[in-house]
C-alpha cells in the first residue's frame, strides 16, 4: 500500500509518499515560518496564499523523491482537520483534484491522529497504549485500547503546551515559534527561579498553564518596573522545569490507570529536548517501554499524515470525493469502528 499524503493545517505545507504507514518514501516539508515570524506568529490569510504557491511544487518533489508514478498510488490522503479552515482547504482541494485525475481513493486524515501515528514510523506499536500530545494546539492523553480507536483522558483546560512556550518566548523577548528558544535556554540556566505546578484536582489528568504563563510575565514585568534586567535564562528553565514535572507525572500515572504497553510521545512540542530527556529517565526507572519519533516526525510533516492514513485504510477504506475540511475535526469521532 502506497499513500500520497498531504499536509496544511498550519504554516508548514508538506507531501509525503509513505509505504505500509511505516516506511517514508519522501517527506517534503516547505515551511512557511520566515514569512510568519514579521508577524509574531501564523497569519491565517497569509498562510492560505503561501499553501496555494507553493503545493504543486512540493507535490512533484515528493514524487520524484519517492521515485514513485501514479499508477505506484494506491491512495491519495490529506488533513481534513482540525486546523486553520483557508490552510485545511488548499490542502483538500489538491488531494480531491489528484483523487479525481488519478482515479484514486481518497483518505480524510485528522491532525492529531497523524502526530500520533508519527510513532508508527519508528517502532511497532502494541496496545493498548497511552500517547502524550503536546503540540502548538493540543495538549491531550489520548488511551488507544485497539489501533485506530482513541480515547481523549486528559486535555488541557486553558492554553496548549506549546502555545505557552511561545507566549513566554515573546515575553522573554525571542521571534516566533519559541519554544525552541526557551529550551535552549532553559539548559544553559545555572539556576532556575521558582515558579508553580498546576496538578488540578487529585484524579485528573486534565492540564493548565495559563497560570504558569501569567507568573512568567509577572516576574518579568516586575523586574522591569525595578528597573532590572529579568533573568531571561533562570525563568526559561523555571518554566520548563514546572510544565515537564507536570506533563511527566500525569503521563505515567495515565500508563499505570490504563495498563498501557507503551507510552508514545508525540506534537512539536515532542522536539523538546528537556521533555525527551525527563521522560527518558523517569520511563526507565518505572520499566515503561516509550517511543518518541525524532525531531522532523514531531512537528508537522505529511509523513505522519500517511502513518494514520494506512490505518484508516486498512480498517475502512477511502470516503466519497464531497468530504469538506473541518477546522474542529474530532479524534474520537475518527476513530475506526470497534469489533
Ligand atoms: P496542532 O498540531 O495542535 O494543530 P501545530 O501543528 O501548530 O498545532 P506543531 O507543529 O505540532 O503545532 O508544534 C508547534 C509547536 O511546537 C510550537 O508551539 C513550537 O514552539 C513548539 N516547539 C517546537 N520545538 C520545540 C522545542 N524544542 N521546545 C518546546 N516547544 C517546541
Ligand atoms: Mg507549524
Ligand atoms: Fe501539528
Amino acid at each position: 500500500v502506497i499513500i500520497l499524503a498531504i499536509e496544511t493545517s498550519c504554516d508548514e505545507t508538506s507531501v509525503a509518499v509513505v509505504k505500509d504507514g511505516n516506511e517514508v518514501l519522501s517527506n517534503i516539508i516547505s515551511s512557511q515560518i520566515e514569512t510568519h515570524r514579521a508577524f509574531g506568529g501564523v497569519v491565517p490569510e497569509v498562510a492560505s496564499r503561501k499553501h496555494v504557491e507553493v503545493m504543486t511544487l512540493v507535490i512533484e518533489e515528493a514524487m520524484s523523491a519517492a521515485n514513485v508514478t501514479p499508477e505506484d498510488l494506491t491512495a491519495i490522503a490529506v488533513t481534513q482537520g482540525p486546523g486553520l479552515v483557508g490552510a485545511l482547504l488548499v490542502g483538500v482541494v489538491a488531494a480531491k483534484s489528484l483523487a479525481l485525475a488519478w482515479n484514486k481513493p481518497l483518505i480524510g486524515t485528522h491532525h492529531i491522529a497523524g502526530h500520533i501515528y508519527a510513532n508508527r514510523l519508528v517502532a511497532e506499536l502494541q496496545y493498548p497504549c497511552m500517547t502524550l500530545v503536546v503540540s502548538g494546539g493540543h495538549t491531550e492523553l489520548v488511551h488507544m485500547e485497539q489501533e485506530g480507536r482513541f480515547n481523549i483522558v486528559g486535555r488541557t483546560r486553558d492554553d496548549a503546551v506549546g502555545e505557552a512556550y511561545d507566549k513566554v518566548a515573546r515575553a522573554l523577548g525571542f521571534p516566533y515559534p519559541g519554544g525552541p528558544h526557551v529550551d535552549r535556554l532553559a539548559r544553559e540556566a545555572e539556576e532556575a527561579v521558582t515558579l508553580p505546578r498546576v496538578w488540578l484536582e487529585p484524579d485528573s489528568y486534565d492540564f493548565s498553564f495559563s497560570g504558569l504563563k501569567s507568573a512568567v510575565l509577572n516576574v518579568v514585568n516586575q523586574s522591569k518596573m525595578k528597573g532590572l534586567t529579568p533573568d531571561v535564562a533562570g525563568i526559561a528553565r523555571g518554566f520548563q522545569e514546572s510544565v515537564v514535572e507536570v506533563l511527566v507525572e500525569k503521563a505515567v500515572r495515565a500508563v499505570r490507570a490504563n495498563s498501557a504497553k507503551q507510552l508514545l510521545l508525540c506534537g512539536g512540542v515532542a522536539a523538546n529536548k528537556g521533555l525527551r530527556e525527563a521522560l527518558t529517565a523517569r520511563c526507565e526507572k518505572e520499566g515503561i517501554e516509550l517511543i518518541v519519533p525524532p525531531p522532523v516526525y514531531c512537528t508537522d510533516n505529511a509523513a505522519m499524515i500517511g502513518a494514520a492514513a494506512y490505518v484508516k485504510w486498512k480498517h475502512e477504506g477511502g470516503i466519497p470525493l464531497d468530504m469538506v475540511a473541518d477546522p474542529g475535526f474530532s479524534l474520537e469521532k475518527w476513530s475506526v469502528p470497534t469489533y
